[in-house]
């Protein structure tokens, strides 16, 4: 089958009706920008089912997303968007480009959450993009970026709250935001911004609750070993059954 697109973690296919693409998770592993590349054993399917598990779980709770549903494994069927070129990212405690880039030590708890923008561009080594700059560059307009601060808070606190049911802290992720721009869109969701791409191990950080382990992608950037290992208890996790609210 004809490849749209294929990135470092996933190759898009053309979906059976159209304004739909098929998203295919691989083993691939990158990190620092695609300069230390391996293969994880089993990550395309957990990083596509906790992904799947997680859209079906934020639009139940009123989220726009561009997921229509699994197909496979390792598939996924999503509404084909034009991606927002911004990685949005949300932080609850201090870790990673953000402990680096202002010199404090990992694991600080933020007073609030922090959303911050990166322009998508490996070039350039996704830089660090203030959202008036983004507006400038004409990258969003402002209706766009406060929708997107508004979904990326809320889907941070649903998130939260979703992984802390399964002892697992949500310190930070990335998402990425896309325009639904068919024309076989419903005429009213036309140009509406949606959640897209995908939300994994490889783009959030997870540490587990009590032991502090972590349990995303941080295992293979930082060789700590277990990756399979974190990756699967994840998914392991994802799929408990929902606690009724008390
Ligand atoms: N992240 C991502 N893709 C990127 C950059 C970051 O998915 O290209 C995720 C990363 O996994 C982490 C969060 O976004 O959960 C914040 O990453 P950070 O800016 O701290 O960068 P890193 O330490 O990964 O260089």
């Amino acid at each position: 089958m004809e490849k749209l697109y294929e990135g470092k973690a996933k190759i898009i296919y053309p979906g059976p009706a159209s304004g739909t693409v098929r998203v295919f998770f691989k083993d691939d592993a990158t990190a620092f920008n695609g300069q230390k590349r391996a293969q994880i054993a089993g990550k395309g399917v957990v990083n596509n089912q906790v992904s799947s598990a997680l859209f079906r779980y934020l639009e139940d709770q009123g989220i726009p997303t561009h997921f229509i549903r699994q197909l496979s494994e390792n598939e996924m069927l999503v509404k084909e968007v034009q991606i927002v070129p911004l990685e949005v990212i949300v932080r609850n405690r201090t870790a990673g480009s953000f402990s680096r880039r202002y010199g404090v030590e990992e694991g600080r708890e933020l007073p609030y959450p922090l959303v911050e923008f990166s322009l998508k561009n490996d070039a350039l080594g996704d830089p660090l993009i203030e959202g008036d700059a983004a507006l400038a560059l004409g990258l969003v307009n402002g209706s766009e970026l406060s929708r997107i601060k508004e979904l990326a808070l809320k889907i941070n606190a649903l998130l939260k709250d979703y992984f802390a049911q399964r002892k697992l802290e949500l310190i930070d992720f990335k998402l990425e935001f896309g325009k639904l721009l068919h024309s076989a869109a419903p005429t009213d969701e036309r140009g509406a911004i949606v959640l897209a791409d995908e939300i994994s191990p490889d783009t959030m950080r997870l540490w587990e609750f009590g032991t502090g382990e972590k349990m995303d992608k941080d295992r293979f950037r930082r060789d700590l070993g277990g990756v399979e290992e974190a990756y699967q208890e994840v998914l392991r996790r994802v799929l408990w059954p929902e606690q009724p609210s008390t």
